[in-house]
């Protein structure tokens, strides 16, 4: 029987909770055998896991990932790539330029909640460990500062799309983000495409656009997909000739619905990533 995999997920690197070693302890708890480690914009914890693996000899297998944000048509899209080489240069340097523009982002926010009245926000991300700063990180501090009851409040009320801060969305184009991944060695995924804020005309669109522009797969199991969604998106998978993923798209333990490792599976007529990837972890020593 084959293992249970899980081909994303986030770490302290980047909005997840876990340190890439508890993050691997947990893997192994939930009986994942196959993970991607995938955080938004930096490749950082990857080397911290299998290390940790390695000093463990855990029953785990990590493959390289990350989850980049990028634009297509003012839309903010993530593409997840898989299988990629983490010493590749041109990718590193576009990360790290991303993650500068990202706390860019993060000094203009502040600025702008200075002005609604909201202070400290810039010197409580100081507190949190992590390599890559988000608006999750900008929620958490709201919520402690006492700002906001929780952080679907400090979305609502201020970091969200209704909020009442202006967020910029300064990311590489789609494009780059996939042509980074290809000539990485990777495979580049459209991640959770239903969370876009797309019609379905829309979307197929986007997805149509994703494969022309040299896409691989798309993801077609995650937590908060419905059986209905899934059909429409495998119709989509199998007119763009486009292999599946799926990943839980977890954070932190102690959410059923996206729990590490759990989610449905996808069709069996549509060729998953995974008759590539499993051949393609990384090192044991
Ligand atoms: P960023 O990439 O900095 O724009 O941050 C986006 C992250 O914020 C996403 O990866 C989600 O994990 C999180 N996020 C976005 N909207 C919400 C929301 N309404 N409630 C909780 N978390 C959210
Ligand atoms: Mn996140
Ligand atoms: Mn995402
Ligand atoms: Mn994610």
């Amino acid at each position: 029987m084959m293992s249970k995999f899980d081909f994303h997920c986030h770490s302290f690197f980047s909005d997840g909770l876990l340190s890439p070693e508890d993050l691997a302890d947990y893997a192994v708890e939930r009986e994942v055998g196959y993970l991607a480690l995938t955080d938004h914009d930096t490749l950082g914890g990857i080397s911290h896991l299998q290390d940790y693996i390695n000093l463990r000899q855990l029953p785990l297998n990590l493959i390289s990932g990350v989850e980049i944000s990028s634009s297509f048509e003012a839309i903010e899209v993530h593409i997840v790539g898989l299988g990629i080489d983490c010493f590749d240069s041109p990718l590193n340097q576009a990360l790290t330029a991303q993650i500068e523009a990202r706390w860019q982002r993060a000094e203009a926010i502040d600025l702008r909640l200075q002005k609604a009245r909201v202070f400290g926000v810039l010197q409580d991300l100081q507190t949190q460990v992590r390599q890559v700063v988000t608006r999750t990180h900008m929620a958490r501090s709201l919520v402690r500062l006492n700002y906001a009851k929780d952080m679907t409040q400090a979305f609502k009320r201020y970091l969200g799309k209704q909020g009442k801060i202006k967020i910029d969305k300064d990311w590489m184009a789609m494009e780059a983000a996939i042509s980074l991944i290809k000539q990485a060695g990777g495979l580049a995924i459209l991640a959770h495409p239903t969370r876009y804020p797309l019609s379905n005309r829309k979307l197929s669109f986007l997805i149509q656009s994703f494969k022309n522009l040299g896409g691989d797969a798309i993801e077609l199991a995650y937590s908060s997909l419905t059986k209905d969604k899934q059909e429409w998106l495998a119709l989509q998978a199998r007119q763009q000739d486009l292999l599946a993923s799926s990943g839980s798209d977890f954070h932190y333990p102690g959410l059923k619905w996206s729990d590490l490792g759990r989610f449905p599976s996808t069709p069996s007529d549509i060729e998953h990533v995974k008759q590539q990837l499993f051949a393609r972890t990384l090192p044991k020593v």
